[in-house]
């Protein structure tokens, strides 16, 4: 009998839904020739914003002699442009032999968790959560432990909840700030916080801040890692959202580890790093031009974040106006995480009502509990998208509340 290949089991509870069926029946739809606005992925270039001409000579400057393998931690001189770029910025000295490049933050994260756990070791996730995360330490044979976070404190972090999920597996916590889906920004009182509880317990963080430069209404951004003290903190960031090159794939991920408690980690590390080669070298030119940018053209990127605050300020206005619809303002990111309240409209299945949303009104956006939400009654929307078509994609969504019905 001929021998059929399955999926191996440790992928069926993984959820990824960003790119899953939704966005398989978009395709579908398509292919059938229909126009579909796709609020599906912080995606920044198709929606008008494109990397700066620094970014684009540096790459065809040392194109013709970035054809060969390069060092697996990626460039010394694209690290050192990291190492001073956190310390102007964060004042937070970081060694480059403790930054890792790597093709988009998504590898990172995905390496990182291979590296540190071992098979049933737990790692707080938020929730809602940007799900790589989740899908990340389930692969590597962890358990994703959701904590949540409160609606009714501008989506921060709930410490009771957080306390309440610890146990003697915990490994680490995953803080994703400026937060994917919800926007919301962390104070430091609330990151110290964190950092104590962390302390009490022996836990690392994993600190996401892939959004630090999308801020708004003069929110700041604090990076953890700078006063974490003894508690190691592994930060992610990368230029994807703040110089539009999703597509590029470059990020990187930076260990702060004062009391030398990461060290043998980093043997993993570096073996997975070896592993994959190297981060794509063309790319890594991209990462000396655009933080330069960021530190000596602040009024640039700040009149880029007020764009943003425009459209966010009217996706946040439309969309509250809807009955049985309510929203945070988000004060970082590219999202907006609504919700439905279930006394108006009668939704039992989200991903259902976004796939019929998606089918009746050809808008694609994103169900709550593809985010390890646990309720069917948020849904993100991405304010990317030109005034017009964000006031035209809401209306549909009015009209289809309307007379929805599951
Ligand atoms: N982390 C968060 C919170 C994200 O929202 C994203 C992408 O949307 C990533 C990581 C992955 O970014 P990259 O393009 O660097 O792989």
């Amino acid at each position: 009998m001929e021998k059929l290949f399955n999926t191996p089991a440790k992928f069926e509870k993984i959820c990824y839904d960003l790119r899953g069926p939704i966005l398989e029946k978009a395709e579908q739809l398509e292919s059938n020739d229909e126009s579909i606005i796709k609020l599906n992925i912080g995606n920044t270039t198709p929606f008008g914003y494109y990397p700066s001409k620094n970014i684009l000579n540096s790459i065809q400057t040392h194109l013709s002699k970035s054809s060969g393998y390069g060092d697996s931690q990626g460039l010394i001189e694209a690290r050192l442009s990291i190492s001073n770029y956190v310390r102007k910025k964060y004042n937070h000295v970081i060694d480059k032999k403790n930054i890792f490049i790597g093709n988009g933050v998504s590898e990172l994260i995905l390496m990182s968790m291979q590296a540190f756990l071992e098979k049933g070791d737990e790692i707080l996730v938020p929730s809602p959560d940007y799900p790589l995360w989740t899908a990340s330490i389930s692969l590597a044979g962890g358990h994703a432990v959701h904590y949540t976070c409160d609606y009714s404190t501008n989506w921060f972090p709930d410490l009771d909840s957080i306390k309440s999920r610890i146990s003697k597996k915990t490994k680490g916590i995953v803080l994703i700030n400026p937060n994917n889906p919800t926007g919301a920004v962390y104070s430091k009182s609330l990151l110290q916080e964190i950092v104590k509880i962390c302390k009490k317990h022996n836990i690392i963080i994993f600190s996401d801040e892939i959004y630090e430069n999308i801020l708004f209404d003069n929110y700041v951004h604090h990076h953890v890692a700078s006063f974490s003290d003894e508690v190691p903190c592994i930060t992610f960031s990368g230029l994807s959202k703040s110089h539009h090159i999703c597509g590029f794939r470059v990020g990187w991920m930076m260990i702060t580890d004062r009391s030398l408690k990461l060290k043998k980690i980093n043997h993993a590390l570096n073996m997975l790093a070896s592993m994959r080669l190297c981060p794509n070298i063309p790319m890594q030119f991209c990462i000396q031009p655009a933080l330069e940018d960021i530190l000596s053209k602040p009024d640039y990127y700040r009149s880029i974040n007020h764009q943003l605050a425009k459209k966010r300020d009217l996706s946040w206005d439309l969309l509250n106006k809807i009955p049985g619809i309510s929203c945070i303002k988000p004060n970082g990111a590219l999202y907006l995480f609504p919700r439905i309240d279930k006394k108006f409209y009668n939704i039992k299945d989200d991903e259902k009502l976004v796939l019929d949303f998606l089918i009746e009104k050809k808008v694609l956006i994103v169900h709550g509990k593809g985010f390890h939400w646990h309720n069917n009654d948020h849904f993100r929307f991405i304010f990317l998208p030109s005034e017009s078509i964000i006031q035209e994609a809401i209306e549909r969504f009015r009209c289809f509340l309307k007379d929805y019905s599951q």
